[in-house]
């Protein structure tokens, strides 16, 4: 039976206060919010702008990201350095460049380093944990995001000293999951990341906006799965499409809609820690400063070596950044500033 249709009002004290995943009307409400008009959303925003005040202050973290390989196993359909992609030169970083790296990151201010890179098995357990254990004894955190692995090298990982992982699981649907990974199912996805939590990384889901396929239900259904694992941080960005891949003709994700799901996702999980997502920034720079007054409160900055820079193409990100290390960081300590907040 379908629930009857609600005013905002409504659905914003659902959405506040009743907010047990088991809420039979909790999906709904989430997709009937998607769907307002603007300005009946208005209020949305606020409410994640005042939770995110609340529980976070005015702070804003800033975190630097090394991606430090493009060597990828993986077909994901969406992605500019999926395996298949024979026209991009791919790159491994050497452990001394990382670490020389992660120290400019550590010395501009930086306080979490992540290590980010395609799905490239040559890292082997022990090749990244002494990677690991190099950036920590920065005295940084370090958070992960190297794909799929086995639950022993996550162990190991922990163990060099990891304290996050990012792995975002795409999407919640898995019939729209298996249309865009030959290389795997959402299944396995989910049991990475119950996997990463068990061992006690704080773990970090989350999904594109704007898939081929993706309707508001599924929209609902991937906000709610940060909640069903557990997720204490969500990558939450447009999808964009990428030249060189099976998806390089579909439609970019809609940066407003990005941004209401960021305030629902707010809502929903208040302490959860939210960026501001680097596809949202290359799409819509004025949305990604948006979006800190609708919930975000993390900031991703690479600091990869200008020369890789071209070569970790996800997805077209014209400009991003030819500057050095510090300068980079105090143009965006700047705009955060800008926003009335406190970049740390
Ligand atoms: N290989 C690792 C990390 C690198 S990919 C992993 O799989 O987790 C990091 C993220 O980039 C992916 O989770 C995906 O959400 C995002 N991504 C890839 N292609 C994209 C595209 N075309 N548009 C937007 N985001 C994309």
């Amino acid at each position: 039976m379908k629930p009857p249709e609600q005013d905002s009002g409504s659905l914003l004290k659902l959405l506040t206060y009743e907010r047990t995943l088991e809420h039979p009307q909790l999906a709904s409400a989430l997709q009937q919010a998607l769907a307002l008009p603007e300005e009946d959303f208005v209020p949305f925003y606020d409410r994640a702008k005042e939770l995110c005040l609340r529980e976070k202050g005015r702070y804003v973290q800033l975190r630097a990201i090394i991606e430090f390989s493009n060597c990828c196993r993986r077909q994901c359909r969406y992605c500019g350095i999926r395996a298949d992609n024979t026209i991009i030169s791919r790159f491994r970083m050497r452990n001394a460049e990382i670490l020389e790296t992660a120290a400019a990151a550590a010395e501009a201010g930086y306080r979490t380093v992540i290590l980010q890179s395609a799905e490239d098995p040559w890292f082997t357990a022990d090749r990244l944990a002494e990677i690991i254990e190099g950036v920590a004894a920065l005295g940084v955190d370090v958070t992960l995001s190297v794909g799929e692995r086995t639950a022993e090298e996550y162990r190991v990982w922990k163990e060099a000293g990891a304290k996050r992982y990012l792995l975002k699981y795409e999407t919640s649907d898995s019939a729209l999951y298996r249309s865009l990974h030959a290389c795997g199912t959402l299944e396995q996805r989910i049991d990475c990341l119950r996997e990463l939590g068990k061992l006690g990384y704080e773990v970090g889901g989350g999904f594109m906006i704007g898939l081929p396929g993706q309707t508001l239900a599924t929209l609902a259904d991937d906000i709610l799965l940060l909640g069903r694992i557990g997720c204490s941080m969500a990558g939450i960005g447009p999808f964009v499409p990428s030249p060189y891949t099976p998806l390089k003709d579909a439609a970019t994700g809609s940066p407003q809609l990005t941004r209401r799901v960021l305030s629902l996702a707010r809502i929903l999980y208040p302490r959860l820690a939210l960026p501001a997502t680097t596809a949202l920034s290359v799409i819509a720079p004025e949305v990604r400063n948006a979006a800190f007054e609708a919930g975000a409160d993390v900031v991703m900055k690479t600091v990869t070596p200008n020369r890789y820079r071209q070569y970790y193409a996800i997805y077209p990100a014209p400009g991003v950044g030819t500057a050095e290390i510090a300068a980079d960081r105090k143009n965006l300590e700047e705009i955060i500033r800008s926003l009335d907040r406190i970049p740390v």
